[in-house]
């Protein structure tokens, strides 16, 4: 696939100090439709100077917006909130244009940023600290969440709108102020986004946004002296790689990398409502989420039939462009996605899989204009094997055979990943074994992997996370520590003050 630029294509800037403009160098990188080929636009390929711009813009602006009560913040956030319903249907097209998936699936990306500007601005009045007795008489004893400072924010390109908002949403209202960096795949739907939330009424440099490469744009983020906090999303090697250097500079770091998620289907499942969950698991986002499920672990019983269902329904589906009504699956995001998850497919036929369906680059009529893959089905996937083991992110799913609970439990927390599972049985006690014994750090029974909503905690285990979690009140944690406050109206010195810390 070679880019094609239809019209001259429309130049967008970054965002700092309240302020559009272009990367000091006047450099630009393209934006480019999957689907297509087409140049959707051109944005600041940012540089060093850029980004120390947009942390200094952020610096200032937090001795201000720290002090704004959170409240106050809130409606801040209830208004972008409100824009964002409004702008739903041209972020969606945006969307689908940009990253390939397909519109329902674009839509949903943009309801997600929607329910979690709602969900935490709600926090707003509920910013709670808590008081308690103190030890000694005259004595009061509370504490309450202060804010870090500038939050550092770098974002994949799966979920262009809904991973910033689970970030950048709950970092504002705690009162911090943002340098966003969005992926470099999607930096249109992430300049949207961050100018909806600053037209909605954020103060100059409380939300800025930087694009460019990782290597340059995020690496400098997360070096800056004056950046309090890293929430990273991505890969498992570029977060580790992150978490290293802030842990040098002493600095918080959130991560949410990759996963290699598994779905288990016992001998009782309901095989049509399995079929369903787990066609739409792996191959929904073209394979392309980081909760997709991209191992299945069947029961010997079951396997046989399951493998039929799934394989006719996985010839059935539709590759196109995402923002046609017949399409099923989009293309996936780029040439070198595409090359990368080929790569797994012949590493999977080499260790021995078998390709059920699928397997190759997808060419027919106008699918030559892009990227598509067809959705792939490998067999006899044995636990260990790379593509059992590593994470392809695109729409491949391998089909494991297990003769028990405990051997598909084991298969399942058998990777280095933990994000997401599912269990298909209609026995309440396999479905109450099997979420004590998995180890992810979401759990669905008799639904795919997928789905997560926003007022509850979203994260992964092992190498997926570093325990913090996005969504739930529990985002607010990331953005904000606790400060004890003791005040003492005795009017002398009480001694367990000097005796104890
Ligand atoms: P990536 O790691 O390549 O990039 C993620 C972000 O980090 C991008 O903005 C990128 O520009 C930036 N980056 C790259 N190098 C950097 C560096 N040296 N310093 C600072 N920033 C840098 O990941 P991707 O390809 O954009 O996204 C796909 C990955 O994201 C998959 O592994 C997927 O599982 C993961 N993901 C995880 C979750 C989750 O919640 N666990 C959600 C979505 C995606």
């Amino acid at each position: 696939m070679r880019p094609v630029a239809t019209v001259a294509p429309e130049k967008y800037r970054n965002y700092i100090n309240g302020q559009w403009v272009d990367a000091r160098s006047g450099e630009t990188m393209p934006s480019i439709n999957p689907a297509t080929g087409e140049v959707l636009g051109l944005v600041p390929k940012a540089g060093p100077e850029d980004v120390t711009a947009a942390v200094a813009a952020a610096a200032a602006a937090y001795k201000t917006w720290r002090k704004v009560p959170a409240p106050r913040r809130a409606e801040i956030l209830y208004r972008a909130a409100e824009a964002l319903v409004r702008q739903k249907e041209d972020l969606a097209q945006l969307m689908t244009r940009e990253l390939g998936k397909v519109l329902p699936e674009a839509r949903g990306d943009v309801q997600e940023a929607i329910d979690m500007t709602y969900f935490i601005a709600g926090e707003g009045r509920r910013l709670h600290g808590y008081t308690t007795p103190s030890e000694m008489p005259n004595k009061a004893a509370y504490c309450v969440r202060a804010p870090l400072g500038v939050a550092g924010v770098i974002t994949p390109w799966n979920f262009p709108m809904a991973i910033p908002s689970w970030k950048i949403i709950p970092a504002l209202l705690c009162g911090n102020t943002v340098v966003f960096k969005p992926a470099t795949y999607t930096p249109l739907v992430g300049i949207r986004f961050a100018e909806i939330l600053n037209e909605a009424g954020l103060p100059p440099g409380v939300l800025n946004i930087v694009t460019g490469s990782g290597a340059v744009v995020g690496d400098v983020l997360v070096e800056h002296p004056d950046v309090a906090v890293i929430s990273f999303t991505g890969s498992t090697s570029t977060g580790l790689a992150i978490a290293e250097k802030c842990a040098r500079l002493g600095k918080r770091v959130s991560l949410e990398m990759g996963g290699k998620n598994a779905a288990i289907v016992m001998p009782d499942a309901d095989l049509d409502l399995a079929t369903d969950a787990l066609i739409w698991s792996a191959f929904g986002t073209t394979g392309q989420r980081c909760t997709a499920c991209s191992r299945i672990i069947v029961h010997t019983a079951v396997r046989r039939e399951l493998t039929d269902r799934l394989v006719a329904r996985a010839k059935a589906l539709r590759l196109g462009d995402g923002l046609l009504p017949s399409t099923d699956v989009g293309p996936v995001v780029s040439e070198a996605q595409l090359e990368s998850i080929h790569e797994y497919v012949e590493i999977g036929r080499r260790e021995g899989a078998r390709v059920l369906t699928g397997g190759g680059r997808a060419r027919d009529g106008d699918l030559a204009r892009g990227s598509f893959y067809a959705p792939t089905i490998f067999d006899n996937v044995i636990p260990g094997m790379r593509v059992e083991q590593e994470e392809i992110f695109g729409p491949v799913v391998d089909l494991i055979e297990a003769r028990d609970l405990d051997e598909a439990v084991r298969i399942l927390n058998g990777v280095q990943y933990g994000l997401s599972a599912s269990i298909f049985t209609r026995d309440v006690n396999t479905a109450l074994r099997a979420i004590d014994d998995i180890a992810t750090g979401i759990v669905y029974v008799n639904h795919g992997t997928i789905g997560a909503e926003v007022h509850l905690p979203f994260g992964g285990t092992k190498q997926t996370g570093n325990g913090h979690r996005e969504g739930g009140i529990q985002a607010l944690d990331v953005f904000s520590e606790w400060k004890a406050v003791y005040i003492d109206y005795s009017g002398r010195l009480q001694r367990a003050q000097i005796d104890k810390d």
